[in-house]
């Protein structure tokens, strides 16, 4: 078993011709970078989380998600790797009692699994209704004896404390932090350690929008903005452009984009670039907060429906990681 350790990752500089033209500078902090499959800001999220559960005495950690999330598989990875046991409960009962059936189609699935974690599915309503409310985690405790439970997306208060050490000192001569948005935990945490001359763009993942809220609840500062133009239809949406775009970056770069947060997070920002939003001389750090995991499954897509796929190296057949 291993020990939690804080981590600190990166920047790396974008070289661009459409920022050369526009004069503005891009760094990129690796978060992707921070753990081989915890990735990026679940590692941060997790972090507090799994000590405080260990100091709570628990041995077993209880999340909910779809069946291709993110914090789905670093849960997994986190519990076998800090000595936990996962539970995942999983939106959707259409796979219910066929398993070994998903995991062949499923790549998150089968890592989590092989990481020890058990599944257990639930209908979208229940999911969408219940999963938040007192007697349906009693019911959870009477099927699963005690755990330590850790919210869809793993947003809580630990998690933001996570998040805020995203950010350092280093990072004062940005004018502009961004980053992908889901539930808002991760943009939370790094408005509370941003500096205050500095503006946080976010770019929601998903069409909702209630994330003003979430935000302002974790986040103790204002300077920060939500880009609601690039969600690109709705959550885990994809079209060719975004595509293309990701392989021509990666192709660029050698940066790898996933085509849930980061790529859309990206796409926007080269977008808003290419229309003038940023004054000359404007220095830029975009977050890469990871989420490669999840583009294996987008491939599994795209090939069926026979369309351009993701150039970039597949996350669970790389050899790394288990699947
Ligand atoms: C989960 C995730 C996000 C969203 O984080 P929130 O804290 O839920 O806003 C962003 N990027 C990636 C790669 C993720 O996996």
């Amino acid at each position: 078993m291993h020990v939690l350790k804080p981590k600190k990752s990166h920047n790396i500089e974008v070289l661009h011709p459409l920022l050369n033209r526009k004069a503005i500078r891009l760094f990129i902090k690796r978060e992707d970078m921070l753990h081989p499959h915890i990735s990026g800001n679940k590692y941060r999220k997790l972090f507090y989380n799994l000590l405080e559960a260990k100091r709570l005495g628990h041995n077993k950690i209880l999340t909910f998600g779809g069946v291709f999330s993110n914090h789905i598989a670093a849960t997994a990875a986190a519990g076998s790797e800090f000595g936990f046991e996962t539970i995942g409960v999983i939106r959707g009962d259409e796979w219910k009692g066929r398993l070994d059936e998903l995991g062949k189609e499923n790549p998150t699935i089968r890592f989590a699994r092989a990481q020890g974690m058990k599944l257990y599915f639930i209908d979208r309503k229940t999911y969408r209704e219940e999963k938040d409310k007192p007697a349906f985690i009693a019911r959870l405790q009477q099927k699963f004896g005690e755990f330590y439970l850790v919210p869809q997306g793993g947003t809580n208060e630990l998690a933001v404390k996570g998040t805020e050490k995203i950010l350092s000192e280093e990072d004062v001569n940005f004018d502009y932090v961004t980053c992908a948005v889901g539930t808002g935990g991760t943009i939370a945490g790094i408005i509370n350690s941003s500096f205050s001359h500095q503006e946080i763009l976010g770019f929601p993942a998903l069409k909702e929008n209630f994330l003003h809220d979430e935000i302002n609840h974790y986040a103790h500062k204002n300077n920060w903005t939500l880009i609601r133009d690039y969600h690109m239809g709705g959550f885990a949406k994809i079209n060719p452009e975004l595509i293309r775009f990701i392989n021509d970056f990666y192709h660029r770069t050698g940066i790898p984009l996933d085509a849930v947060y980061t790529g859309k997070m990206l796409f926007g920002l080269f977008d808003m670039i290419k229309k003038g939003y940023f004054p000359k001389g404007t220095q830029i750090l975009a977050i890469h907060t990871g989420g490669l995991q999840g583009n294996d499954g987008i491939n599994i897509r795209l090939k069926k429906k026979g369309e351009d796929m993701l150039e970039i190296p597949s996350f669970y057949s790389s050899g790394i990681v288990p699947g």
